[in-house]
């Protein structure tokens, strides 16, 4: 990896969630392989107990706002030590400095590892791809910001693209959002339902479970919820790497054109009418 890839690498990758470089430090020896002692540890002398430093300076005259500046840095050198010992980079958590592999996977370990026991029902009529995308919602593990966050990946947006009023996460994206809320209450009434309200990925992937109806209802309500979450999802990944603006109706479009294709080609029930499907009669 080149000079400029380690400096990325240490700056943007959060482990615990701070940035690899804090848990790095440099110890100065004799100043030779830090670049910022390299320069300035010529300028140190130790006598005794004593620190002395001894500049070179092309002017005669510093600015108050220079001298300010070098008073600064005399304090901040006072007491460093110049040893005939080459620099060495510690490894903060280690008690004795000791890079390990196995300390950065404890690091990482102690804030992401969390129980993905949650055993998803998968829906027979729906692409394997939708199922994993709500696999992966349900688990915070979608690319959102904060699904980044936790993958050690910053961002300098976290706010939610389609309302910029909370933190981007799955569940608020499919659950709180305005535009979320908005695409539910169509939804229900489309689906001759009660409004939906959900809390979280999981409340959604339970609503078809709690309805009145027959069968073939409910399994066509368990597909539609999760092509909700996907087509909210793409519609969201198209304003931002497209700009392309979100349109509640063109996301209900889709869910209804999507659930229509699917549950007609996919599912045991391929006599399914378009006009029946759009107004979720004889279901
Ligand atoms: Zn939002």
């Amino acid at each position: 990896m080149s000079y400029t890839g380690c400096q990325l690498l240490i700056r943007f990758i959060l482990v615990a969630g701070h940035p690899l470089r804090n848990y790095i430090k440099g110890m100065i020896g004799n100043g030779d392989n830090i670049r910022f002692w390299c320069s300035v540890a010529k300028r140190i002398q130790n006598l005794d107990s004593e620190t002395v430093l001894s500049w070179n300076w092309n002017t005669a005259q510093l600015s108050s706002d220079l001298q300010s500046s070098l008073n600064s840095l005399c304090d901040l050198l006072h007491g460093i030590q110049i040893t005939a010992e080459a620099d060495r980079w510690i490894w903060l958590p280690d008690p004795n400095g000791e890079f390990t592999v196995k300390d950065v996977k404890k690091l990482l370990l102690k804030e992401t590892v969390q129980r993905n026991d949650y055993i998803l029902e998968w829906c027979s009529w729906l692409p394997a791809k939708v199922n994993i995308h709500m696999w992966r919602s349900v688990t915070e593990s979608i690319p959102t910001a904060k699904g980044l966050k936790r993958r050690n990946i910053q961002t300098t947006e976290e706010a939610c693209l389609l309302c910029n009023e909370n933190d981007e996460s799955a569940v608020h994206i499919f659950t709180a959002c305005h535009v979320a809320t908005v695409v539910w209450e169509g939804i229900s009434k489309w689906c001759k339902i009660p409004n939906i309200i959900a809390f979280s990925v999981k409340d959604i992937l339970g609503i078809h479970k709690e309805v009145t109806g027959s069968e073939r209802k409910k399994e066509a309500l368990q597909g539609i919820l999760s092509i909700v979450c996907w087509s909210i999802w793409r519609a969201r990944s198209s304003s931002k790497f497209a700009n392309t603006p979100v349109r509640i109706k063109n996301i209900m479009s889709e869910v209804k054109s999507l659930g229509f294709l699917w549950f007609s080609s996919r599912s045991k029930h391929k006599e399914a009418e378009w006009k029946e499907w759009c107004s979720f009669v004889n279901m």
